[in-house]
């Protein structure tokens, strides 16, 4: 890369509306809402969020979270488990943070007001791909995440927070390094804003929006790793994306999910020649870890020349379908698909990025003052490959601690912000390429990668890069303008990695190669071309036998 604006907008801070916030949090999904909760005690909370508060990744997730709530589980097995999903690249450290405090932030998630289904006055546990027994905790069946985005709001409207709801949060402001704060917009009027800040949380979720196919929401659009890395934040993991093997193959953007604990639940994955295929790549068979699952459709479409293969849960009874899944059920015959009935064609898709700003397990991005927490963020729990429901999870377990770390942030003195935030007002009209840079992203930074096909993505993604810094306060200009970035350094991240490890397949570099590649790869701005990348080792697992 040889092109990194500073800043992505062009604002006179001196003239733009200024509020000011003990702790900013850019974000109200999961990670930041519940980062507000707890943050409310150190000090007065902005919450800003660019659309509507509860809209974000956390109110479409079906599945649940995992936790380790009964006698039968423990945090060693949930560990264990997730290690071995991971590929060899998960930090132990983090995961161990996971798997010990989560199970405390579900109870307390619980406590807040969150209905999870039970029976009695036990928890209804589901099972899910790669886990070893069932530990996922869910609401309504399917609609896990709407019901914990409920039970948040309804507290954060409840605490001492302010909401700023559709404002588009650009750029961080920095003094001689120190973020002091963000520079964002009014995303109706335009209007510029100034938000001072002693601690800014960054909680602004994935990026599946830069794939032609996705399950994520509109708002996902890795805004918070291009701020972060524009202010001076290490990325890393950014090559291992998720493509999540079963969404509903029907035209939608953003796709449907066909959550994991279907096949939790029993469903088979069948070839268009109605022969179940899974146990020939796995013998896990349909509960094999998501990369695996996902490569396996992929290859036996191809194989068999066609765009879908089917998930078939018919041998289930219709009330348990109906109960265990209404919305996917609904869902489906609203598309004319009867569950119950016949199999639902499925594909995979752009569903989570492992990777982004790099943060210590307290949340640091190496930018003093600004914290990451929840998908933005990479603590390294996910490794080459998340384990299922690990995702909200992570939300509670790294959002309070993000808080926690803002809360001793809150006690320095903010310095005055001298400089303006400005970057070039755009030469050219805004054009819109989002759609060209969607499907560059899925044909060639996809499921199945070549160095020739990274290489040609990259050098488009950088040309876009230069002719689209953003300038103009509109959202979608600010969007585009962090989508190429990101796609340029999830692309430069693909490329250098020379080997194949859970979600990032090269086939010309087919193997795991241990010996070149244990480890974390880490982008750095500076210096700024291609050398800017390094391995930072991770021991590999080894899991205990039973
Ligand atoms: C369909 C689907 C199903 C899933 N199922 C599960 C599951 O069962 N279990 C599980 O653990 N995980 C699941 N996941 C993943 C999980 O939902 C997400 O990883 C998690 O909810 C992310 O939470 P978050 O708080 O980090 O981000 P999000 O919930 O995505 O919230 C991000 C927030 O940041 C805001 N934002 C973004 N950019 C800006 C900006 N520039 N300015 C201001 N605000 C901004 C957004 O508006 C939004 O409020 C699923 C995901 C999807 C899409």
């Amino acid at each position: 890369m040889s092109f990194l604006p500073r800043f992505s907008v062009a604002v006179d801070l001196k003239s733009a509306t200024t509020e000011e916030f003990d702790i900013l949090i850019v974000g109200s999904g999961v990670a930041g809402l519940y980062a507000a909760l707890k943050a409310a005690r150190y000090g007065r909370v902005g919450i800003v969020t660019k659309e509507e508060i509860a809209q974000g990744s956390t109110p479409y997730a079906q599945g649940g979270i995992a936790a380790a709530l009964c006698p039968q589980d423990s945090p060693a097995m949930h560990l264990q488990d997730t290690m071995v999903a991971g590929a060899g690249l998960c930090s132990r450290e983090a995961v161990s943070a996971l798997v010990t405090e989560g199970p405390g932030h579900v109870r307390e998630l619980i406590h807040l007001g969150a209905q999870f289904d039970m029976e009695g006055d036990r928890l209804v546990l589901g099972k899910e791909g790669a886990h070893g027994v069932r530990r996922i905790v869910h609401a309504q069946g399917d609609a896990t995440g709407r019901e914990v985005e409920r039970a948040l709001v309804e507290q954060v409207r409840n605490a001492d927070c302010e909401v700023l709801e559709r404002v588009v949060v650009a750029d961080a402001v920095t003094v001689d390094g120190r973020c002091c704060g963000a520079v964002g917009f009014d995303a109706e009027t335009g209007e510029p804003l100034h938000l001072r800040a002693k601690a800014t949380i960054l909680a602004t979720g994935g990026a599946g929006q830069l794939y032609s196919t996705t399950t994520n929401p509109s708002v996902c659009t890795g805004d918070g790793i291009a701020l972060a890395y524009r202010a001076g934040a290490k990325v890393a993991d950014l090559e291992f994306v998720q493509f999540h093997p079963t969404a509903l193959a029907v035209d939608l953007f953003p796709k449907f999910l066909i959550s994991e604990a279907v096949r939790g639940e029993g469903a088979l994955l069948l070839n268009e020649a109605g022969e179940r295929f899974m146990p020939r790549y796995d013998a896990r068979a349909e509960l094999a870890p998501r990369d695996i699952v996902t490569r396996a459709i992929w290859e036996e479409a191809r194989r068999t020349g066609t765009d879908h293969v089917q998930l078939d849960l018919t041998a289930h009874p219709l009330d348990a379908i109906r109960e265990r899944f209404p919305m996917i059920y609904q869902t489906c015959l609203e598309h004319g698909i009867d569950m119950a009935v016949r199999p639902i064609p499925v594909y995979p898709t752009a569903h989570y990025l492992m990777g982004g700003v790099k943060t210590d397990l307290r949340c640091h991005t190496g930018v003093e003052g600004l914290l990451a927490c929840g998908e933005v963020a990479c603590t390294g729990v996910h490794g080459a490959n998340r384990l299922a429901s690990n995702s909200m999870l992570e939300g509670l377990v790294f959002g309070a601690r993000a808080a926690e770390s803002a809360g001793t942030l809150c006690r320095q003195e903010l310095p005055e912000v001298r400089t303006h935030s400005a970057a070039p007002r755009a030469q050219a009209a805004f054009t819109d390429c989002r759609d060209t840079l969607r499907q560059l992203m899925w044909d060639n930074v996809g499921i199945v990668r070549s160095g020739g096909g990274l290489a040609r993505a990259l050098a488009k993604f950088e040309e876009l890069l230069v002719l689209q810094t953003a300038g103009e306060l509109r959202r979608e200009a600010v969007e585009q303008a962090n989508m190429a970035l990101l796609a340029a350094l999830i692309a430069r991240a693909a490329l250098v990695r020379q080997e194949s490890r859970g979600a990032h397949y090269r086939e010309d570099y087919p193997e795991t190669d241990g010996a070149n590649w244990q480890g974390r790869l880490e982008l750095s701005p500076v210096p700024l071309d291609e050398t800017a990348w390094e391995l930072e080792p991770e021991q590999a697992f080894a899991p205990e036998r039973d």
